[in-house]
């Protein structure tokens, strides 16, 4: 048994309230390592194509890697399953103090499967599992239900992870939350949670950290390693930025580099941007800062509400979902801003995602497409921040306008058309995070965002698209947790597992494994190869306009610019002309096994 790892999944079957262990396969955790790697291998494994993913045949896989727990910015988990908002690959992670835990209970990851007839909460205590009763909490906020759970359990030590009513009306843009501020937020993981009537899964560990290859080499790298190199690195910039104003400091960087997202997309920099920065948050309503299980970043920075008609509201914004829900809508106003934001996370939905479908709605209603009647009344203007409160209130209980917009723009765009599509801001209907299509290098690689964003495998978000984002969401690591570089993530894997991997040859084809895995996945499920290439890995209109004002001006990402760009990355990334892998990139992989399916899927052409 390879160290770092607990060697089992625990799966679930709330049909009929079945459960077992499902043993480690060591061949697949050699070849994709854990959280989100090892959880695409089982979502291949244990699903048919086409399953659908509000269905008792979906799954939903929440997953650890074998250096969870091992240092800070490891307390991470990966939520797997197939998207209710995309109908393709469905992945997000979320960071606190649950997967630690899962690992201290003797689990690499929780597997949920079928239907529950009434709702219920999953219990796991260590070997003990029981599947409760979850009616009398179902439909109440995500901190009641944290709380009233821990009150049950009779232990405050106990780690929760669960929906909101979003994810109980099967929202496309529904989170899971853990201890009521970590969310799993993209793709609509809480939707595939909430269609198995399952509110929660409490989990307490308490048998610690599973055997490791080389305790003492795993010692050395995370104490002593992650230890200097944060004391050294106490007066880094961007770490003494993270720490002191959290992610939000960005928004005056963001805007003052043109790359800021105002006006559902329309310009990069507003002079307006200060009103939303971390040192005004840190003035006005900061009251509390947080981290995640050993993280010396302590990212997380509670603000509060201290006065006026929103007061009481608390909320610990992070840089997209900020910037989603009050750049992107025109909002300069920091109380609305932590208001709105509160409300997404108690409800447990995707601040990012939600603020692009009410933008892409303001704009609407802008241009006449969507008129106040259609809007039950809300006089959707830009920076209306209580218009921006009630759209959300309605789409996370379907009421109303709500309903139409709930399942996300997939579903919604065909009904109501008139060119609205052309600027809701969005790729494979996930919508995009906070950057500017035409800006450059994302996470270090040579592309514009907006090849990021078409490329991606879960839709328009800017984070997997490069080999590291997927080593990090496989092993678990958070990227904002710069402590450790990728070279040492790698000796710290060998040394918790006895792997011998290098780097960079093994990270670099590991890394383009994980890419093409996912996108096999989506092949499989009907997404390229057998689409016209002009539908597969394509942005909205409004990706490509110029701007006119600020630190932007001039700016643009024209559409050959950014074909130019997304040919290079499917030549850089063992794909065709099409952004289908080739046959010879999967057999030299290892991911032969997933030919016959995509041959099935008419990924060639056949
Ligand atoms: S950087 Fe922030 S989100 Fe990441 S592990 Fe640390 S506290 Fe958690």
């Amino acid at each position: 048994m390879m160290g770092g790892y607990a060697g089992k999944h625990l799966e679930v079957d709330l049909t009929d309230g079945s459960f077992k262990n499902v043993p480690l396969d060591e061949w697949a955790a050699k070849t994709f390592i854990g959280g989100q790697g090892y959880a695409n291998w089982l979502l291949w494994k244990m699903t048919e194509p086409g399953t659908e993913p509000l269905g008792p045949d979906n799954l939903l896989i929440v997953s650890t890697g074998p250096i969870t727990g091992l240092a800070g910015g490891t307390d991470r988990g990966d939520a797997t399953f197939k998207s209710p908002l995309t109908g393709l690959w469905g992945n997000s992670q979320f960071g606190g103090f649950w997967c630690s835990e899962l690992k201290f209970a003797g689990y690499d990851g929780i597997i949920l499967r079928g239907m529950a007839e009434n709702p219920v909460f999953l219990w796991v205590k260590d070997d003990e599992t029981e599947v409760m009763d979850a009616r009398h909490i179902w439909g109440k906020g995500v901190a009641e239900t944290d709380q009233i759970i821990k009150e049950e359990l009779k232990d405050p030590l106990v780690r929760v992870l669960c929906i909101g009513p979003a994810g109980e009306n099967l929202c496309g843009e529904a989170s899971l939350v853990q201890n009521a501020q970590h969310y799993a937020a993209r793709t609509g993981g809480g939707a595939v949670m909430g269609s198995k009537n399952v509110k929660a899964i409490a989990v307490r560990g308490t048998k610690g950290m599973p055997p490791l290859a080389d305790p003492d080499e795993c010692f050395r790298i995370s104490e002593n390693d992650v230890k200097t190199k944060w004391s050294e690195r106490s007066m880094h910039r961007r770490t003494y930025r993270w720490l002191k104003f959290g992610p939000q400091a960005s928004h005056v960087e963001r805007a003052d580099h043109g790359i800021g997202i105002f006006k559902n997309f329309d310009e990069g920099d507003h002079p307006d941007v200060p009103s939303l920065g971390g040192p005004r948050q840190l003035r006005m309503c900061r009251v509390r800062d947080d981290s995640c299980t050993y993280c010396p970043v302590g990212c997380i920075h509670t603000s509060l509400v201290r006065s006026g008609p929103m007061k009481g509201s608390y909320a610990s914004p992070k840089w997209d979902s900020t910037a989603n829900i009050a750049q992107q809508t025109s909002m300069f106003d920091m109380n609305g801003m932590v208001y709105c934001n509160a409300i997404c996370n108690d409800l447990g939905m995707d601040a990012e995602g939600v603020g692009n479908t009410v933008a892409w709605a303001m704009e609407c209603y802008e241009k006449g497409i969507l008129s106040r009647e259609d809007l039950d009344g809300l006089d959707l203007t830009w920076g209306n921040v209580e218009a921006e409160a009630k759209l959300i209130w309605k789409i996370c209980h379907r009421e109303g306008v709500g309903d139409l917009l709930a399942g996300g723009f997939k579903h919604f765009l065909p009904e109501v058309g008139r060119g609205s599509e052309d600027f809701a801001m969005q790729s494979k209907g996930c919508g995009f995070g906070g950057y500017q299509p035409y800006a450059w290098h994302t996470f270090g690689m040579p592309y514009r965002w907006g090849v990021a964003y078409s490329v991606n495998d879960i839709g328009g978000h800017h984070n997997t698209a490069s080999a590291s984002a997927y080593w990090n969401n496989s092993l678990t690591y958070c990227s904002f947790a710069t402590g450790l570089n990728d070279r040492k993530k790698l000796d710290l894997l060998n040394a918790a597992t006895g792997y011998d991997l290098t780097y960079p040859e093994d990270w670099n084809r590991y890394g383009l494994r994980f890419i093409l895995f996912a996108r096999a996945y989506n092949i499989r499920e009907g997404y390229g190869g057998v689409m016209p290439p002009s539908e597969a890995d394509v942005l909205p209109k409004k990706a490509f306009k110029k701007f006119t004002y600020g630190a932007a001006e001039g700016e643009q990402m024209t559409v050959e610019d950014w074909l130019e760009g997304r040919l290079r990355w499917y030549k850089d990334h063992g794909c065709d002309e099409r952004g289908v892998p080739t046959k010879d990139a999967l057999r030299d992989l290892g991911l032969e096994f997933t030919i016959d399916e995509m041959e099935k899927a008419g990924a060639w052409g056949t």
